[in-house]
């Protein structure tokens, strides 16, 4: 009956005995370190950097170096780490997930583990839920760093800072929060150790594989991150990829045309909705009525994009829900979390779903946008020599972290006993008769003085409980959709005699609730949930906020079988269930069997989505492994470029070589000369009269070899005279660029394609074969042909480039032989081109600046401003006419290069 979980406690039985004697070879330093002045407890980072060097290894290290941290805390913030939270220290440092509960204190469990990694002097990530908590964390464990001599910085949206105590910032009222001074994001990178959000952590990586110079980037590696909440961010929020993109453009019209069309439609025979699946398919009558009003023969060969836009306005109509998915405010449409049940300002579904739902609604459809560069929490995470994590609710997912992540649960013995009493499910016939329910316990417990925490599953749930205890003349406050350093304050005196707090799932989370004066013997902290999650660990993270650090405490769980988890998932076990306890029509039942059998579809529910995420993953590794060999190709040029040599020219005349002997070599099959300086010409752009000495020339040779000997030095003889001309630095700026922009161009386009791949594949009759199998095929022979493309265009691309004041000097080939690179012509072809083109004297092409957009989830968080100096765009061929011109001179467009 045990089975797996009987196992996975037996090991941890182990795992946690051995954890103990590390505890006593800690302990045996204490007394040394308490006599050391704070002037020499600062000198200790240095001196285990020195003898880590020397050959100690930080296994060989961690006794002391734990007992140095406990140290510095019992100094500095007065809080001297309990035996548990140096077991938990150490399991993190062994790269395994630390599971402690809630209020064991995981921020300061962290900071032994972190300080000893931090000693190799490569940098530790600290990985946090928000903004609020990077800081707040950061700022609060700051001294206990600082005594040690290490310095900590945190990064969040659009800022970073270092803490520095003899900075002070009055303006906020947490002490924690006053000693974080401004830096910049490259600074805060360089400190020995960096806290910020698991979003921050992952732009700033696509970003800097968005530079031009090395000195731009601001991440220098990723040694080793420990992830607190672990869960929520490589589990729950895993399942949504960071995207950077810019707006394309397309027009809005087709969304309404679409949507108009799935209005046409019939819910009983044209579609199916699948809620357990969440899909939406249409039937073949469907799909015949959509061909008779769109007057094509067959939907499913028109092309993807039609038929995708069916899809996104099928499911916009059938599977969002408004008020419940999202709400329609001030004509936007605005999602809400599902998790939190906030409002996601600003983010956007993606792949066209959101303007599909904005058609649906009749509100402004926004433009659809271009990825320009993604990856996912999974493939970010997994590029740390070391990860770590901790949460409360680790246990419940530990074949998933093991699966993805490697990663091994370790559960850590509490400080103190749990006391904590978790009584079964209370189940009713339907909602309403639940909330009542609910309400009146609230009412009763708020009379008796206990505090009470009520988690509801969205704001709607939210407002309508507050609205029932109002009448009741329950006073209470309200969480949800607020910004999270105010939350904190509310979620932090949850614990306060008579409080009642009604909050979504996770509002206020990384905030413990402290009991008020005379609450424990009241009963504790009540939570009650009002609907079972889909998954476990969700409803544990609730339940987990009362009974912190040996406190007394409750909690319950409503449920009727009109919640979306018994309706869709739990239907036919609880319901035997129910037979079986012959449950009356009227009255609740609360039995340990509902319970179980409410887990046991939670059970099911979990596996599902675990197939999912895992599903994802092995898609998204192919695009994994190819975006390292582009950023891996891109971060050598870089290098390359750092380093001013003479790498790059010598590469790309090798590449502009092997492209002349395959011209010729097709050639010596034809014999035409004409076609050949042609070809010759798409390298090299030649006047009219060059043209005709090149070709005249080219008649001269009998043989293929000489043919190309003389073709390739040609070139390299225009590549150096313009080297000449332009001098030696801007060439090497050129090569830079070219090669740089045309690998972020193509990759670009390149996402496209395998975007587009990934959503057709599913939809190809491979007759049995497995689709994934397909799509690792194509997709590198996809790859295969980029890499192609990429030298190709380097070679098409190099001559083409130009520079302020160039004037293209004639190049003489032989005694009767000028012939002259045309560079203003093709400066005028690449200007009408859409693509990034010319370079200036000091700096990459100044241009139009480009917006560019966040995106997690398909959900926009930001938006940024690319194009100063040569990051990535998408609009060099888009110059407003008042806009500074590309070539750098500092003069308008239409004053400058600006076509006549
Ligand atoms: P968690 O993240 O595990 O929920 P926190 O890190 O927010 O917990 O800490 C919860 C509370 O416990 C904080 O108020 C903190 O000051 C306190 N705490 C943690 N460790 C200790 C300790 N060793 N001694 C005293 N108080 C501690
Ligand atoms: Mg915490």
């Amino acid at each position: 009956m045990l089975g797996i979980f009987g196992k996975l406690l037996d090991s941890n039985e182990r795992e946690v005995k051995s954890l103990k004697t590390t505890i006593d070879s800690i302990a045996s330093f204490e007394k040394k370190l308490e006599k050391l002045d704070n002037k020499k407890l600062q000198t200790k980072f240095e001196e285990f950097k020195k003898r880590h060097e020397k050959g100690e290894s930080l296994e060989d290290l961690l006794p002391e170096v734990f007992a140095s941290a406990r140290e510095a805390a019992k100094r500095t913030i007065n809080e001297r780490h309990f035996d548990v939270q140096l077991m938990a220290a150490t399991t993190l440092h062994h790269g395994k997930i630390a599971e402690q509960r809630t209020g064991e204190g995981k921020t300061l469990s962290a900071t032994p583990a972190i300080f000893l990694n931090a000693i190799p002097g490569k940098g530790v990530h600290l990985i946090t839920v928000n903004d609020y908590l990077a800081k707040r964390d950061a700022g609060w464990m700051g001294p206990v760093y600082h005594a040690l001599g290490v310095t900590v910085a945190t990064i969040v949206h659009d800022e970073a800072f270092i803490y520095d105590p003899k900075y002070k910032d009055t303006s906020h009222e947490d002490k924690r929060l006053q000693h974080l001074k401004p830096v910049s994001r490259k600074e805060a990178y360089n400190a020995d150790i960096t806290y910020g959000t698991n979003n921050e952590f992952g732009f700033d990586y696509l970003r800097d594989n968005m530079v031009y110079k090395l000195s731009d980037k601001a991440q220098r590696g990723h040694y080793m991150a420990i992830v607190d909440e672990v869960d929520s961010i490589l589990i729950d929020e895993a399942r949504t990829p960071l995207i950077i993109s810019a707006p394309a453009q397309e027009p809005t019209e087709k969304y309404v045309k679409f949507s108009k069309l799935i209005e046409k439609l019939d819910g009983t025979s044209d579609y199916v909705i699948d809620e357990k699946q969440r899909t939406a398919n249409l039937t073949e009558h469907g799909i015949l009525k959509i061909e008779k009003i769109l007057g094509v023969d067959n939907l499913y060969e028109k092309d993807f994009s039609t038929l995708h836009h069916v899809e996104e306005a099928l499911k916009a109509r059938t599977l969002f829900q408004k008020d419940k998915d999202y709400v329609v405010k001030d004509g936007e449409v605005i999602i809400v979390d599902e998790f939190t049940g906030r409002l996601m300002m600003g983010r956007r579904y993606s792949e066209g779903l959101h303007q599909a739902i904005e058609a649906k609604e009749g509100v402004e459809i926004q433009q659809e946008s271009q990825t320009l560069a993604t990856i996912s929490f999974q493939n970010y995470f997994r590029m740390y020599e070391k990860l770590a994590g901790m949460t409360g609710t680790a246990v419940t997912e530990a074949e998933e972290f093991h699966k993805i992540y490697k990663l091994d649960v370790v559960v850590i013995p509490t400080n103190r006993d749990m006391v904590r009493k978790d009584h079964p499910d209370v189940i009713y016939k339907t909602i309403s008769g639940k909330y009542s329910a609910v309400a009146n316990l609230v009412a009763e417990l708020h009379e008796k003085g206990q505090p009470v925490l009520v988690g509801t599953t969205s704001i709607e749930k939210n407002e309508f409980l507050s609205e029932l205890l109002k009448r009741k003349g329950v006073s209470h406050a309200l969480l949800n959709a607020k910004n999270h350093e105010k939350e904190a304050e509310i979620i932090s005196k949850a614990g306060e005699k008579g409080a009642v707090t009604v909050a979504t799932n996770m509002a206020g989370r990384g905030v413990d609730i402290k009991l008020g004066k005379y609450v424990a013997d009241l009963g504790g902290l009540y939570v009650v949930g009002t609907e079972r999650h889909e998954s476990r660990r969700i409803d544990n993270q609730l339940r987990g906020r009362s009974g912190r650090q040996g406190d007394s405490g409750e909690t319950r769980f409503f449920i009727s079988l009109e919640d979306d988890l018994m309706r869709i998932f739990g239907g036919e076990q609880v319901s035997k269930v129910m037979n079986f306890l012959k449950m009356p029509e009227d009255t609740p039942i609360e039995h340990g069997m509902v319970s179980k059998a409410i887990e046991g579809a939670q059970r099911k529910v979990e596996g599902h989505n675990f197939d999912i995420r895992k599903h994802t993953v092995e898609y998204d590794d192919v695009m994994n492994q190819q975006r390292q060999i582009i950023y891996g190709i891109r971060h050598k040029v870089l290098v390359t470029a750092d380093n001013q040599g003479l790498d790059l020219k010598e590469e790309i005349l090798d590449k502009i070589a092997i492209t002349i002997s395959g011209m010729v070599s097709s050639f010596s099959e034809e014999q035409d000369y004409l076609k050949l300086v042609e070809e010759y010409m798409t390298i090299v752009p030649l006047d009219q009269n060059s043209k005709k000495d090149l070709e005249q020339r080219l008649r001269e040779f009998q043989e293929t070899e000489k043919l190309t000997e003389f073709l390739v030095n040609l070139t390299a003889d225009f590549y150096n005279e313009r080297e000449n001309n332009v001098g030696s630095e801007t060439a090497r700026q050129m090569e830079v660029f070219v090669y740089l922009n045309t690998i972020d161009q193509l990759w670009i386009e390149h996402l496209d394609t395998i975007d587009d791949l990934r959503s057709g594949i599913g939809l190809r009759g491979y007759a049995g074969r497995d689709p994934l199998v397909e799509y690792k095929k194509e997709a590198f022979d996809l790859f295969e042909k980029l890499v192609t493309e990429i030298d190709s265009e380097i070679v098409h691309r190099i001559f083409k480039v130009a520079t302020q004041n160039q004037t293209p000097s004639p190049v003489v080939v032989g005694p009767s032989v000028e012939i002259r690179p045309e560079v203003d012509i093709s400066l005028e072809q690449e200007t009408s081109d859409p693509r990034p083109n010319v370079i200036a004297k000091e700096e990459i092409a100044k241009v139009g600046e480009t917006k560019v957009t966040i995106e997690r989830g398909g959900k926009v968080i930001g938006q940024e401003t690319y194009g100063s100096s040569g990051e990535l765009t998408k609009q060099h061929g888009k110059i407003g006419r008042n806009d500074p011109c590309y070539c750098g001179s500092g003069k308008k467009y239409k004053k400058c290069h600006y076509p006549n």
